[in-house]
C-alpha cells in the first residue's frame, strides 16, 4: 500500500506494509525502482513502513517537474508568492501536533521535542514570508550622464537539499521556504531513517496554494543523492549530515559547477570556569547533552571542567541524571530512544571503550529503567569521566546520550583544547566573569558560541553554521545567507538614447 498525502495518512502511518513514496509535481507518485529500506518506530523496536529508493528514472523525473515549474513560479508576483507562504505558516502551525506525532513515530524523539523542533522550522518560514523586503535590489540613478544602475536578486532555478535524520521537519525548513519564497524550485532528498515528514510539509504546502513541481520530496539514498549531484539542471545543493558525506557532497557539487553549502558534524564543548553556578550549569549540561537523546549537531558531548569545579560537578550532574525519565517519547518522558539498533549499539560501543581507554564511566546507560516497549531502541543517559583526549571517546562523534568530562587547569587550557577540536560547530562557556566571557567570545574558533547558553542555535534572522569541519562551502544556513545564497544578483547598466549619446568612444565614460 502506498501513502497518500502527507496531511490524511495518520491511520496509514501505522500500517505496517505502508511504502513512504515520492512526491513529484504536487502528488504522490508510486515508486517503480523495485528498492526501499526499512523504517523503524525506535521506541517500539519495530519496522512500521518502507520507503521508497530512487532509480535514475525518478530522479529525472523529480527534477523534470521543478524544472518545468521554475518559469513559473519564478515569474508569480511577489504578493501571490507572499499569500502562499502566509498560508503554509497558518496551516503548519494549526496543525504542528500531527507533524510531531509523525517526527516522534520514526525518530524517537520526545513529542515536546518535536514541537521544539518544528518551531524552530516555523520561525524560518516566518523569516521567509518577508522576502519582499530581503531581495529588494538597489537603484543608483545618474552614474554617468542619464545612465541608471541597478540590481536584481534572481532565483537559481531548481535547487537541492539533502537532509539528515535527527531533524526531518526542521532541516529542511532551513533551506526550503526560503528558496521557494526567492523564487526557485526544490528537490528535497531528505533521510531515509525517518521520511515521512517531508512528504507531509510538501502536502500541505501544495494545499496552500503552492503550484505543482514547485517542491519536490524525492526518497532514496546514494543513488538519489549522486543524482541530483550529476544533474545538469540542479543549480545548488544544500546538504546537512555527517562531516564525510558532507566533504563528497561539496567536493562533487563544485567539481560540476554547483552552488554548494555543505553542514556537516560536530563535537561540542561547555568550557565551565571555577566562578561559574554549578546547579545552572549542572542543568545547562543534562539539558544539551541529552536532550533529543543527544542526536543534535548542538549537542553537549564535552564538558570541560577548570578545577577545582569537577569533582562537584559531576555529583550535580549525576544527581540530575538519576530523575531523567527515559522511554516512549509519546509518554511524558524527558527523552525517548535512538534512531535505530545499529546506531544505538555503536553509541553503546563507546561505553565498553571508555573503560578500556582508561576512562571512569560514571553513569552507565545501559542500566537505565525504561518507561518503554523492552525492543525499543534504548540507551539510558551515560556519563564519563576523565575521557583520555587520545580517545575515540573524546575524538569521535558519538551522536548519543553519553556525555564526557574533561578536566583541565586554567581558562586557558579550556581554550586552547577546544580550538584543536576538529569541529567548530558549537561551543558554551559557563561564567560569571563577564571579562572572561567576553575574551573567550573573541578566542574561540568555532561558529556559534553560547555564554552561559547550552545550545546556541541562531534564531531565523541569524544564520546558522559552524567552522572547520562543521561546514564546507562559505554560505551559512538561513538568515540573510540563506537569501544570498538562493539568489544571484544581476547589475543592469541602462540608459534612454537621445541625439546627446551619439559620437564615437572607445575608452571608459569619464562622466
Ligand atoms: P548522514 O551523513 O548519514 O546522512 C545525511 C544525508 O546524506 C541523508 O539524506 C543520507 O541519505 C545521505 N547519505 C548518507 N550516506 C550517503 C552517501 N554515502 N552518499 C551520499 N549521500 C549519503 O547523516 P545522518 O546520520 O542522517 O545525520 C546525523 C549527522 O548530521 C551528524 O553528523 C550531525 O552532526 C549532522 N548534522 C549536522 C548539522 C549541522 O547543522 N552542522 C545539523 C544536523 C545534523
Amino acid at each position: 500500500m502506498s501513502e497518500t498525502t502527507g496531511t490524511s495518512t495518520s491511520t496509514l502511518q501505522r500500517t505496517p506494509t505502508a511504502i513512504v513514496q515520492h512526491w513529484i509535481n504536487g502528488q504522490t507518485v508510486d515508486s517503480e525502482s523495485g528498492r526501499t529500506a526499512p523504517v523503524f518506530d525506535p521506541a517500539l523496536g519495530v519496522q512500521t513502513k518502507s520507503v521508497a529508493l530512487a532509480n535514475g528514472a525518478e530522479i529525472n523525473a523529480a527534477v523534470a517537474a521543478a524544472q518545468a515549474a521554475f518559469p513559473g513560479w519564478r515569474d508569480t508576483s511577489i504578493t501571490k508568492r507572499q499569500q502562499i507562504l502566509f498560508r503554509f505558516r497558518e496551516l503548519l502551525n494549526e496543525r504542528k501536533d500531527e507533524l510531531a506525532e509523525i517526527l516522534t513515530a520514526e525518530h524517537g524523539k520526545v513529542l515536546s521535542d518535536a514541537l521544539g523542533e518544528i518551531t524552530r522550522g516555523l520561525e524560518v518560514v516566518e523569516l521567509a514570508t518577508g522576502f519582499p523586503h530581503l531581495i529588494k535590489g538597489e537603484f543608483s540613478a545618474n552614474v554617468s550622464t542619464g545612465v541608471d544602475v541597478y540590481s536584481s536578486k534572481q532565483p537559481l532555478g531548481v535547487v537541492g537539499i539533502i537532509s539528515p535524520f535527527n531533524f526531518p521537519a526542521m532541516v529542511p525548513m532551513w533551506f526550503f521556504p526560503i528558496a521557494i519564497a526567492a523564487g526557485n524550485t526544490v528537490v528535497l532528498k531528505p533521510s531515509e531513517k525517518d521520511p515521512s515528514a517531508a512528504n507531509w510539509l510538501a502536502a500541505l504546502f501544495s494545499e496552500a496554494g503552492l503550484p505543482n513541481g514547485v517542491f519536490n520530496v524525492l526518497h532514496g539514498d546514494k543513488e538519489a543523492v549522486d543524482g541530483l549531484l550529476n544533474h545538469p539542471d540542479v543549480k545548488s545543493i544544500s546538504f546537512v549530515g555527517s562531516t564525510p558525506i558532507a566533504k563528497y557532497i561539496y567536493e562533487t557539487a563544485a567539481r560540476n559547477g554547483k552552488r554548494v553549502q555543505a553542514l556537516g558534524g560536530a563535537k561540542n564543548h561547555m568550557l565551565v570556569l571555577p566562578d561559574a553556578d554549578l546547579d545552572l550549569t549542572a542543568d545547562a549540561a543534562i539539558n544539551a547533552g541529552f536532550g533529543s537523546a543527544g542526536e543534535r549537531c548542538m549537542a553537549i558531548s564535552v564538558v570541560v571542567a577548570v578545577e577545582p569545579v569537577a569533582d562537584d560537578l559531576i555529583t550535580k550532574i549525576t544527581e540530575r541524571m538519576s530523575s531523567l525519565r527515559v522511554g516512549d517519547g509519546r509518554r511524558s518522558c524527558d527523552m525517548g530512544p535512538l534512531v535505530t539498533e545499529q546506531h544505538r549499539d555503536k553509541v553503546a560501543s563507546y561505553i565498553d571503550l571508555a573503560t578500556t581507554d582508561g576512562a571512569t564511566v560514571v553513569v552507565d546507560g545501559r542500566g537505565t529503567d525504561i518507561d518503554g516497549d523492552a525492543n525499543g531502541f534504548w540507551l539510558g543517559p551515560t556519563l564519563i569521566d576523565r575521557v583520555p583526549l587520545d580517545s575515540k571517546v573524546y575524538l569521535d562523534e558519538i551522536f548519543g546520550p553519553v556525555l564526557s568530562i574533561v578536566r583541565v587547569h586554567s581558562y586557558q587550557d579550556g581554550v586552547d583544547l577546544i580550538n584543536r577540536g576538529a569541529y567548530g560547530n558549537g561551543t558554551a562557556i559557563f561564567t560569571n566573569d563577564g571579562g572572561a566571557a567576553r575574551r573567550f567570545e573573541n578566542e574561540i574558533e568555532v561558529g556559534m558560541i553560547g555564554i552561559n547558553v547550552p545550545i546556541p542555535v541562531p534564531v531565523a534572522y541569524y544564520s546558522f553554521g559552524g567552522f572547520k569541519e562543521s561546514l564546507f562551502g562559505d554560505t551559512k544556513a538561513y538568515g540573510l545567507a540563506g537569501f544570498d545564497f538562493f539568489t544571484r544578483e544581476k547589475v543592469i547598466t541602462s540608459r534612454w538614447l537621445d541625439p546627446s549619446h551619439g559620437g564615437i568612444n572607445l575608452g571608459f565614460p569619464q562622466n
